[in-house]
Parts: C-alpha cells; structure tokens; sequence
C-alpha cells in the first residue's frame, strides 16, 4: 500500500502549495501544482498497473501455492482501510459548496487510488475465499486481470486531462472554431483575429489572448467591453486583446 502513502503525501503537499499567493516569480501562482502532483499520482498508478498485470500473468502459467486464509485476513483488512480512506476523501470533498475546482484533478486522482487498492484488496478476499476453500490457484491472477482492465480505462483518461492541461491545450469545454465565427458574426467591426490562444492554468482560470483588427481605433474601448462580455460568457476569465488597425497589422509571424 506504498502507493495510497505516497498519493496522500503529494496531495497534501499540492494542497498547501496550490493554497499560496501569487508572486513576482511565479505570476500564475501554484495551481498548476495540482496537475503536474496529478500527471505524476497517474503514471505512477500506471506503471503498478503494468507490474501487476506481468506479475498476474506469471501466476497464470505457473500458479503458486498460496495460504488462503492469509489472503482473506490480510485482503480484508486492506479493504476496509482503502475504503474508509475513499469514503472519507469524498464525504471531506464535498463537503463544502464553494470548495475550489482546481482541486478536483488531484482529489480524483487521488481517491482514483484509494478506490482501486479497496478494489484490488477485495478481489485479493475473493480470491483468498477460492483457495482456502477449494484450493484454485489460479483464480488469484484472474481476479488480477480483470482489475487492471477496468483500472486502465481511468487511468489513461485521467493522464490524458493532465497531458491536456500541461501542454497549454484549449480547455475541453471551449470550442474555439465555434467561437472564433460567434465571434465573427456578432461583431462585425472585428475584421480579422489572429494570434488568438485558449489555455487553463487550473479549471476556474482560463486565459485568452489575441489580436484583433479593427477599421476605427477610437471606438475600441466600446468594443473591449463588449469582447469582455462575450468572452467571461464562454467562461475566460482572463483576457488580453491586442488592437490593430488594416493598414498597420503586427509584422510577427504567426
Ligand atoms: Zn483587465
Ligand atoms: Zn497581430
């Protein structure tokens, strides 16, 4: 149960590193903490997930005698504390309304883990129950398998959020084709947006930046206000617009 040790460690670290303020080194602050905690937590659960699935396999074609009764004991002692942690992880959780969103990544992965050892723990009493009674080896490795099948589909889902995030992608609930010809349609004295980046330093914070070419300058601060509007609609809750005018458009390369 080393794992569900370290996952409560990281969590605990990322929970009072996400908690700072921002500073003159770090402007975003630390919420991206939580995804690279997270990222880690996941491909850590990976790799046991690959140990266990190879260990599963040997057992399968060499099948070891195991004592049943030690596998019951231990396997429901370990249960019942993963599940106690999970159960705690969630009640905690949600317990407040207005609990920060940037926290959900790490606590999913987190409790990801705790359910999986509680899942993995009571295969290991099914398993124990086999062999005591009927002495069938190989049901241990079986139940193994069917584990890691289901755990893989999270996991990997789980990393790819994280992959997202890290790479500065467009935040999965913002469709930025749809937006840029909203944008187009409701503003027709935008005549060109380019240079135009989406990305999410953690759920709440989504950032825009872009430029956009204008015919009258003098009217832009109308306009901004309106972009604001349209823009915090879609849920950015931070953005930089660039003003240009046709015949002086930016000379950077995009
Ligand atoms: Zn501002
Ligand atoms: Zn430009």
């Amino acid at each position: 149960m080393s794992i569900l040790r370290d996952t409560l460690v990281v969590a605990l670290i990322v929970v009072y590193v996400i908690s700072k303020k921002t500073t003159f080194e770090m402007t975003y602050g630390f919420l991206k903490a939580e995804v690279i905690a997270g990222f880690i937590n996941n491909l850590v659960l990976l790799f046991t997930i690959i140990f266990i699935s190879y260990e599963a396999v040997l057992r399968l074609i060499n099948p070891e005698e195991v004592k049943g009764l030690y596998v019951i004991i231990f396997g429901f002692l370990a249960f019942l504390i993963n599940l106690f942690s999970a159960v705690i992880l969630k009640t905690h959780h949600h317990e407040g309304e207005n609990h920060h969103h940037h926290e959900d990544l790490n606590i999913k992965a987190a409790y990801l883990h705790l359910l999986s050892d509680a899942i993995l723990s009571l295969a290991v009493v099914v398993g124990g129950l086999f062999i005591y009674l009927f002495s069938v080896y190989w049901i241990d490795p079986v139940l193994s398998i069917i584990f890691v099948i289901y755990i893989l589909k999270e996991v990997t889902k789980a990393l790819k959020e994280n992959y997202h995030i890290l790479m500065e992608g467009v935040p999965e609930k913002i469709d930025l084709k749809s937006l840029i010809s909203e944008l187009e349609k409701n503003f027709p004295e935008v005549l060109e947006i380019h240079d135009i980046h989406i990305w999410a330093v953690s759920s709440n914070d989504v950032y825009l930046s872009a430029h956009i070419v204008v015919k009258n300058l003098s009217e832009f601060d109308v306009l901004l206000e309106r972009l604001e509007k349209f823009f915090s609609e879609k849920g950015i809750t931070h953005i930089t617009v660039q003003p240009e005018k046709p015949d002086k458009k930016c000379q950077i390369l995009h």
